[in-house]
């Protein structure tokens, strides 16, 4: 460990938050002083439009402990965690949110687990002091996706978290385009577990997050973590192809038993669906290829090793 290096660091994306700022910082600070260790907080300004940039600024200058990374422009949340997580430079980094809905006094509770010799330890989100809505929307959401994605993603749980140094960097390395940060850090393996905690109302401002935002961040999500929607249409064509045989025996039966069957309008029905389901097939083969070019430019690691042992000795990297 370098002699500079802080042993843990704060990462803190803030989007025109001055409402909040000022007690953000104060509940930091007297974070920091109980630590006793060397600290580092890195605020990234994901393109403010207030004065947040101003204050923290201010921070900065007077504070050495505090870093700032001012983004040319808004490029969201993810980038700017991503920017954050590039920069950083401690043993132990903790994620959280600017606006004091991830308490940053659970430091000791998520440092408790990491001395214990996990990688990672996220914040798994008990209660929520949000709106109706947006917690019906973020339950069936997670549920949706832990059901259908490749890896396991784990429920409720948001960036907010603690995670080796190691960690990052692998997060970092990961150059996909759509960010999905807390189904990345779940595809880095290592020993990771939840902790529960009651997620806060926010301290003041408005969300970020609109809806359209959240659209994008939750497609980001079953997008990159799953083929389970190109899968699905080859089984809908399947599904189609089957029907449309099952048509056509009824019509036969009806035809031999019942004489009802007007002619022409059952073969055309039957070829419709036959044909329908023949395209949906074709265009669930040319996805497979899609799918797979896909993760090719993902480019993610193959695989990721945890540890070596390599002449009697241990070899952790980093
Ligand atoms: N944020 C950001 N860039 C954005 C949107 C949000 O850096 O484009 C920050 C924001 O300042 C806050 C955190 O990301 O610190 C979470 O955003 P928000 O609280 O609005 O989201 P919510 O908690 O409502 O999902
Ligand atoms: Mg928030």
């Amino acid at each position: 460990m370098a002699d500079d290096q802080p042993k843990f660091s704060f990462i803190i994306p803030l989007y025109n938050e001055c409402e909040i700022y000022s007690e953000l910082i104060i509940r930091l600070n007297n974070l920091i002083d109980k630590i006793q260790e060397p600290c580092e907080v890195v605020l990234i300004d994901d393109g403010s439009k207030d004065i947040t940039s101003l204050l923290m600024e201010e921070t900065a200058y007077a504070d050495p402990r505090y870093h700032c990374l001012f983004l040319s422009r808004n490029f969201g949340h993810q980038f700017a965690l991503s920017a954050g997580l590039e920069f950083v430079r401690g043993e132990f980094i903790m994620v959280l949110d600017g606006d004091l809905q991830d308490p940053p006094e659970l430091f000791f509770e998520f440092y408790q687990k990491i001395s214990e010799g996990y990688d990672v330890v996220y914040g798994v989100r008990k209660k929520r002091k949000e709106g109706l809505m947006k917690r019906a929307s973020y339950f069936l959401f997670y549920r949706i996706l832990k059901g259908i994605s490749n890896y396991s993603i784990p429920l409720d749980s948001g960036d907010f978290a603690m995670m080796t140094r190691r960690v990052a960097k692998l997060i970092v390395k990961m150059p996909e385009q759509s960010r999905f940060i807390r189904g990345i850090r779940s595809w880095v393996g290592f020993k990771q577990i939840g902790l529960e905690y009651e997620r806060q109302a926010r301290g003041a401002g408005e969300t970020k997050y609109t809806f359209k935002h959240l659209l994008k961040l939750g497609s980001d999500g079953i997008f990159n973590f799953s083929t389970f929607p190109i899968k699905l249409i080859t089984y809908l064509g399947f599904i189609s192809v089957f029907s449309s045989f099952i048509y056509f025996l009824y019509t036969i039966y009806r035809k031999l038993y019942y004489h009802d069957v007007p002619s022409g309008f059952p073969a055309l029905v039957f070829l419709i669906i036959l044909f329908g389901g023949i395209q949906l097939i074709s265009i669930g083969i040319i996805g497979e290829y899609v799918q797979r070019i896909f993760s090719q430019v993902k480019n993610r690691p193959l695989y990721v090793v945890s540890k070596r042992v390599m002449n009697s000795k241990d070899v952790t990297d980093e």
